[in-house]
C-alpha cells in the first residue's frame, strides 16, 4: 500500500445547548454521507468525534493533502448538518461556514483543517486532539514539550531515532509567512517565537534525516493564516491536531503528558478570556461554567491499512484527575478577576469587541493631559 492520507476536518455548525455540546443528530447525519463516501471509493475509512460543539471528520484515504473531492464532501457535510442544525434551532446553525459557497479548498472559509500524508508503519498509532473554547495557540506548549523537551520526553535522550530532534514548522499568522526551525540547535530562537501562541503558531513537526534535512511529517495542526471573513477572523477557531506516535516518535505517553499540566489558553466565554486548558473524556466535553473551561480530548487510533482500530478515549485515564483539578482551580482564580486582564485578553485583542465603539462613542470627551 502506498501513501496514505489522514484529514481531520472540523466546524461548529451549531451548539446543543448554546455552545455547550454536540445534538447527536449531527454527527449521525456526518455517518450517514461518510458511509456513502466510504462505499463509494472516495475514502478508506473515518471515524467521528466531537469536542463541545465541534464536529470533527477524522478521515483516511489516498488523494493527498488540500484535495478537492475531500474538502468538498467535508463542505457538503457541514452544510448537510447546518440544515439539521436549523431544524432543530440548534445554537449558532451553520456559524463556521463562512463563504457563501465551496470553492476547491475549505481552508479560510470557516473549518479547520489538519492532514498529514505518510507511509503507513507497521504499527501506525496515531493520536487525535480536537480542542473547544480555545485558541489555535493551545498546541504550541505541548507540542514544544512532546518534540523538544527532555523533562517531558525521555526519548529524546535515550531513543537514538530522536536524539537529534525534530524539525518545527512555525505560521506568523497575522503576516502570511513561515520559518521551520532545527531543534535543539535553535530551541531559544523557537521559544522566542512559539511562546506567543496567539501570534506564532507551531503548524507541523518533522523527523529528522540522516543528513539533518527535513523528513516525514510527525505532527500537524489545524492552524492556518488568519482570513477576514464576514466580520470574523477565519483561523483564530478551535483547533485540531494530529500527533503520530511511537517506534522513533514521542511514546503515546510522552504525547499525552504535557497535557498532565493544564496550561492557560485564550478562548473561554465569547473566545475572549484566558482559562486552563483542562483534559478531559469524550463524555466531560461539555463545557458548561462561563462557557468553559476550555476542553481538550484525545481519540487514540491503530491504523491498520488505512482503516481505523479505535478511537480510544485517551484522557478518561485517572492520572489526569489531578490536571482537572488544576484546571477547576485556575477557572476559580481567573474567574474572580471577572472584566479585568489577565482574564480577559489585552487591549489590543478587544480590537475586535465592542472596543471601537466605545472609543468612537467617547472620541471627543478624552482632554489632553
Ligand atoms: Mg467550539
Amino acid at each position: 500500500m502506498g501513501k496514505i492520507t489522514l484529514s481531520v476536518i472540523k466546524a461548529d455548525i451549531g451548539g446543543y445547548v448554546g455552545h455547550s455540546a454536540m445534538h447527536p443528530d449531527l454527527p449521525a447525519k456526518a455517518d450517514e454521507m461518510l458511509g456513502k463516501a466510504k462505499k463509494d471509493g472516495l475514502l478508506i475509512d473515518y471515524s467521528i468525534i466531537s469536542c463541545g460543539d465541534d464536529l470533527d471528520l477524522v478521515m483516511t484515504h489516498t488523494k493527498g493533502e488540500d484535495n478537492e473531492e475531500i474538502h468538498g464532501l467535508s463542505w457538503n457535510i457541514f452544510e448537510a448538518c447546518t440544515e439539521v442544525a436549523k431544524k432543530l434551532h440548534l445554537y449558532g446553525a451553520g456559524q463556521d461556514l463562512l463563504a457563501d459557497a465551496f470553492s476547491g479548498n475549505v481552508k479560510g472559509m470557516g473549518p479547520g483543517v489538519a492532514e498529514a500524508v505518510f507511509e503507513e508503519r507497521k504499527s501506525e498509532t496515531i493520536l487525535v486532539f480536537a480542542g473547544d473554547k480555545c485558541a489555535p495557540g493551545a498546541w504550541n506548549l505541548p507540542l514544544y514539550r512532546m518534540f523538544a523537551d527532555p523533562f517531558n520526553t525521555a526519548g529524546l535522550v535515550i531513543d537514538p531515532n530522536m536524539h537529534d530532534g525534530f524539525w518545527f514548522e512555525v505560521f506568523d499568522i497575522h503576516n502570511e509567512r513561515r520559518v521551520f526551525f532545527d531543534s535543539p540547535k535553535e530551541m531559544y530562537d523557537l521559544l522566542v517565537f512559539v511562546g506567543s501562541p496567539d501570534h506564532f503558531l507551531i503548524k507541523g513537526i518533522y523527523r529528522k534525516n540522516e543528513d539533518g534535512s527535513r523528513g516525514e511529517i510527525c505532527a500537524s495542526s489545524s492552524t492556518q493564516k488568519l482570513a477576514l471573513i464576514a466580520g470574523k477572523y477565519v483561523g483564530k477557531d478551535d483547533p485540531v491536531m494530529i500527533v503520530r506516535s511511537q517506534s522513533g516518535l514521542p511514546a503515546v505517553g510522552e504525547v499525552l503528558e504535557p497535557f498532565a499540566f493544564a496550561h492557560t489558553t485564550s478562548g473561554f466565554m465569547r473566545g475572549s478570556h484566558m482559562g486552563p486548558l483542562m483534559p478531559v473524556s469524550f463524555e466531560d466535553a461539555t463545557p458548561t461554567r462561563f462557557d468553559g473551561p476550555p476542553r481538550v480530548i484525545c481519540a487514540g487510533y491503530q491504523l491498520a491499512d488505512g482503516m481505523f482500530v479505535g478511537p480510544r478515549d485517551m484522557f478518561t485515564d485517572i492520572s489526569f484527575d489531578n490536571s482537572r483539578q488544576m484546571a477547576l482551580d485556575v477557572a476559580d482564580y481567573l474567574r474572580r478577576h471577572g472584566p479585568f486582564e489577565p482574564h480577559r485578553l489585552p487591549y489590543v485583542e478587544m480590537e475586535y469587541t465592542t472596543m471601537p465603539n466605545v472609543e468612537k462613542k467617547l472620541q471627543d470627551r478624552w482632554e489632553k493631559l
